[in-house]
């Protein structure tokens, strides 16, 4: 299906960038969006009938692990964006802890060239902070950025060195782009393989403590107003975190934030196979504990997704990353202190998020902002047309039907990591249909809803 003329029509339209909550129809031709809002008529076009469903810009996601090139038994750039598709990401920003880094032009573009061969969704290599990702000295910041990185990270590890930090901070500053912080103290969170809490005593482990997060969160917030450069905090975990934030912001320095799906619907009791608020327990079979939930930063104490749901909903938060981080089964079958951190999110990341909608902890307009409108001001103002579906810009569409339940079964995945501990988990809230760049990238809608 290429550049079709394509009519989505009855939809509920949300459009946070416009403030558009309303029904309406759709208009694409040639890539791009021709009218939005009331009903169009136009010949020749293929119609998708949206009853019941809500047309949304595509999701964009900040930080997306795609193994390639190096881990390919982990994921590929093409098994990944097919991930995203299902999951209605149409822009991914992938994260440079490949094999080699993404440390240099020659990997940025070897990317962008496997995504465009991949398919219609657009994908932003994100280039290394130091080089090798080695944690030593400056990666050549100018020339990844030259070759289309939209940001820097060392992201599984932090920048340890505050002056390396400070300097990446400035140089990123000159860019016009921003240092995507792991925040981790190393020298806290020692050997820590999941939260310094109850399952770290009882399983007779060493915990990796909120403050490794919290003191590397401060500091980065001190660098930032020092240096006037952006400090985006990643996949942030805790209350405390998410303050020093709001003060940050309130004293006007440029930082801003990322939350993931699992952060905001996971806690510590999900390593011990303990689902839910009512503690209900799921079958574990032999295993005394679930090391699907393993993930770096660790899950955090029950309590706290709330909190960093009321912060997301203020905007304290600026946005929803998932932290898609795909593994192989033999990457998790270990003990829980060598098992690999992360957690396969990509096609379960909406249907979790709509479970804070269905809780009341979130409104549906808020959850699409924090999907797109939130994440393209992370990167800047020329990302704002892939985050709204205003006439003119490129049709990065999303339908999903907020009321359908469905189970979740890793043997559909089209992502390579089964690893998620919300297998058989029933949602309520699924993506039906992807679109970037005007063409359909997932099609879950079945074909007697689809005609010509
Ligand atoms: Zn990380
Ligand atoms: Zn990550």
């Amino acid at each position: 299906l290429d550049k079709l003329t394509l009519l989505i029509t009855g939809v509920r339209i949300i459009d946070p960038a416009q403030g558009v909550d309303q029904p309406g129809d759709i208009l694409v031709r040639n890539g791009v969006i021709e009218s939005c809002g009331p009903a169009a008529s136009v010949g020749g076009a293929t119609v998708i009938r949206g009853d019941g469903l809500v047309a949304s810009p595509g999701f964009i996601d900040l930080h997306t692990h795609l193994r390639e090139p190096g881990f390919e038994d982990k994921e590929t750039v093409a098994s990944g964006t097919a991930a995203a598709a299902r999951g209605g990401f149409t822009t991914l920003c992938c994260m440079p802890n490949t094999n080699p880094p993404i440390d240099s032009a020659a990997i940025v573009e070897f990317i962008k060239l496997q995504a465009e061969v991949a398919g219609p969704i657009h994908v932003y290599p994100i280039g290394t902070v130091t080089r090798g990702r080695a944690g030593q000295e400056l990666a050549d910041m100018a020339e990844l950025a030259q070759a289309g990185a939209v940001g820097f990270s060392d992201d599984g590890a932090p920048v340890a060195d505050g002056h390396l930090m400070q300097t990446a901070l400035a140089y990123a500053a000159d860019l016009g782009l921003p240092v995507i912080d792991h925040c981790e103290d190393p020298r806290l969170s020692r050997d820590g393989a999941i939260h310094d809490g109850w399952v770290a005593s009882r399983l007779g482990l060493p915990g990796w403590p909120a403050a490794a997060e919290e003191t590397m969160i401060a500091r980065d917030i001190a660098l930032a107003e020092l240096t006037g450069g952006h400090a985006h905090i990643a996949h942030l975990t805790t209350a405390a975190g998410a303050e020093l934030v709001r003060q940050a912001k309130r004293r006007g320095i440029h930082v801003t934030a990322e939350v993931t799906p699992h952060h905001l619907t996971m806690s510590e009791e999900w390593l011990m196979g303990i689902h839910g608020p009512a503690g209900a327990v799921a079958p574990l079979g032999t295993d005394a504990y679930d090391t699907r939930a393993k993930v770096n930063p660790p899950l955090r104490p029950a309590g706290n997704p709330a909190l960093l749901a009321a912060a997301l909903r203020e905007g304290v938060i600026d946005a929803i990353a998932t932290d898609h981080a795909p593994h192989t089964v033999l990457d998790k079958s270990l003990p829980m202190e060598e098992a690999a951190f992360g957690i396969s999110v990509l096609e379960t990341a909406f249907g979790s998020l709509m479970g804070l909608v269905h809780e009341g902890l979130l409104d549906l307009p808020t959850l699409v902002h924090r999907l797109t409108v939130g994440p393209a001001s992370v990167l800047g103002k020329r990302f704002a047309e892939y985050a709204t579906l205003k006439a003119g810009t490129p049709a990065d569409i999303v339908l999903f039907d907020p009321e359908a339940t469905w189970t979740v079964d890793t043997r559909e995945f089209a992502s390579k990591g089964t690893n998620t501990p919300l297998d058989g988990a029933t949602m309520k809230g699924r993506v039906v249909l992807t679109m970037a760049g005007g063409q359909i990238a997932y099609d879950g809608m079945t074909t007697t809803e689809v005609t010509k």
